[in-house]
């Protein structure tokens, strides 16, 4: 019997600036059994940014041998660089943890509810077109030009909310992030999720 029949693949997407970063960060501050899938780019690390810790760092040369390769779970161009799931890393997770998150974009959502069927996707939606365009321009990190077309992409991304399960609107950071952490723990709590317990309850085991 595989202990962790009750894996949650858990896909959270926004556009950027919508606030997904800390909501992630909290919600496996608060899950320690969960761990956040590191994608494969060819964008180049950005200051202070880690191999292998924020992402798997590659030439777009390795990146097509991977996608020949059949070596990703989804993977999709955003803003001029591709990035991509590790379909073995993935399944890998499986076996050591209880949830995996998926911070990925709508095409990579599109891709990886199709392939795994029992993966939840959350839209963080922010409250207005105008603070997200405000949060954008808080960071201080990006041109007016970059900032516009962070802007007409999020348009795009927001008219896909309809492939996701559940939308989160991030307006105030703490009800945001608790309504992520409710949707964890029901979904934790789904029969499906619960039949290898209900197996073991049965036949006298414990289960915690
Ligand atoms: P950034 O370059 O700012 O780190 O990420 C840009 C966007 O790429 C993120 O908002 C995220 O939605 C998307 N992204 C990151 N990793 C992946 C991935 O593995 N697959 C897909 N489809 N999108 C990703």
């Amino acid at each position: 019997m595989n202990a962790h029949d009750d894996f949650l693949p858990l896909i959270v997407t926004s556009p950027s600036g919508a606030g997904k970063t800390t909501l992630v960060r909290r919600l496996l501050a608060r899950f320690g059994d969960m761990a956040q899938s590191v994608s494969v780019t060819t964008r180049a690390p950005r200051m202070g940014e880690v191999d292998g810790h924020d992402y798997h760092f590659v030439t777009a040369t390795d990146f097509s041998t991977m996608v020949a390769r059949g070596a990703f779970a989804e993977w999709a161009e955003v803003h001029g660089h591709r990035y991509g799931t590790s379909l073995e890393k993935m399944e890998a997770a499986r076996d050591r943890l209880r949830g995996m998150v998926f911070v990925i974009d709508t095409q990579g959502a599109r891709q990886l509810k199709a392939r795994v069927p029992d993966a939840v996707g959350v839209f963080v939606l922010p409250p207005s077109m105008e603070v997200l365009e405000g949060r954008l321009r808080g960071r201080g990190t990006d041109s007016d030009e970059t900032i516009a077309r962070r802007m007409h992409n999020a348009r795009g991304e927001l008219t896909h909310y309809g492939l996701f399960d559940y939308v989160v609107i991030n307006d105030d950071l703490d009800t945001a992030s608790d309504e992520l952490c409710s949707i964890v723990t029901a979904e934790r709590a789904r029969r499906w999720r619960r039949a290898g317990a209900a197996e073991r309850v049965i036949h006298g085991a414990t289960v915690r």
